[in-house]
């Protein structure tokens, strides 16, 4: 029932760039030196959680949006459409080019779309500089300088990791203050997690019925299994007002028992297992802010 008052930045990045640009090469460079939470975050189709940079202080969240890639078809504008409302909310885009390839009509063509659907800061980042000598990236840099407004050029080796802790440290700067979205730890041990935090946000909502907003969320911290089997579990209840967390633990903590302990009991039907189960409670305006992208990748309903 602890409230964290260091201020923690976090945000949304978009990744995108033609194939083979070194988009994922980037980002094994950048989250093997950190936390890598990939393939089981929970998340719909539209969008992908490529990987989140976690520190004391931050968090980026980068993400694919593979509508802006693709060229119209059926199917295309769905994408795209879901594509152009994530990018809207992403709180920058990086626009990953070769440094060793002319600005070419697939580079243009998402030069346009990101013209067309963000407002937000856009990053040119030229990689694979160690394939080119100094002289040669001027003039791959002048040919994409007038293409559109970019906040700042970075280029970059993703390979050989020049450059990247710049582009890190102003992307971070770039992040609001927020929550951390997703826990330090592993997502991929515990592919129930998702569940599990469900399971308690349902509880929640019944029992404050109309008093605590949907947009309330539940982040499981840690879930690890004893020698014994039994499973603990501590997970954070996050909502927007004072007034809800009030609500929400109740009149000496008794709301906030009985939240408990009726998800305790589905968690432990769920797991087969017995599970000790620790609740806290936290004030976030900045996760409201982001509830629709949240949505996008299933976490919210
Ligand atoms: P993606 O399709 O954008 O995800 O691109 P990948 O990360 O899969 O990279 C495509 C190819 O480019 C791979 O063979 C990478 O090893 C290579 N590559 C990526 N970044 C660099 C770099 O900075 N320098 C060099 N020399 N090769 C790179
Ligand atoms: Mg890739």
């Amino acid at each position: 029932m602890e409230e964290n008052t260091q201020t923690f930045h976090s945000g949304f990045v978009a990744i995108v760039g033609r194939p083979n640009v070194g988009k994922s090469t980037f980002l094994n460079y950048v989250i093997g030196q950190k936390v890598a939470i990939m393939s089981d975050v929970p998340q719909t189709t539209r969008n992908k959680i490529q990987g989140i940079y976690t520190t004391d202080q931050e968090q980026i969240v980068f993400i694919d949006t593979p509508g802006i890639h693709k060229a119209h078809n059926k199917l295309g504008d769905f994408m795209v459409q879901s594509a152009m409302s994530s990018l809207k909310e992403v709180d920058a885009v990086m626009f990953m080019v070769n440094a060793n390839e002319a600005r070419g009509a697939g580079d243009n063509y998402i030069i346009e779309r990101l013209k067309k659907i963000t407002d937000r800061p856009v990053y040119l980042v030229i990689n694979k500089i160690d394939l080119v000598h100094p002289d040669e990236l001027l003039p791959i840099v002048d040919s994409y300088k007038d293409a559109m407004d970019w906040t700042e050029v970075f280029p970059i080796s993703a390979l050989q990791g020049n450059n990247i802790n710049e582009l890190i440290s102003t992307l971070s700067k770039q992040m609001p203050e927020g929550p951390k979205y997703y826990p330090d730890d592993q997502i991929t041990d515990h592919p129930e997690r998702f569940v599990v935090s469900e399971l308690i946000r349902e509880k929640v909502l019944q029992l404050t019925r109309q008093e605590v907003p949907h947009s309330v969320a539940v982040v499981i911290e840690t879930m690890k299994s004893n020698d014994d089997g039994l499973v603990n579990i501590q997970a954070t209840i996050i909502v927007d007002r004072s007034s809800q967390k009030g609500i929400v633990i109740g009149k000496g903590g008794k709301m906030l028992k009985e939240i408990g302990s009726r998800a305790r009991v589905d968690i432990e039907h769920l797991l087969g297992s017995r599970v000790y189960l620790e609740l806290w409670v936290k004030v976030s305006e900045g996760w409201r802010d982001k509830q629709g992208i949240l949505q996008s990748f299933g976490y919210k309903k």
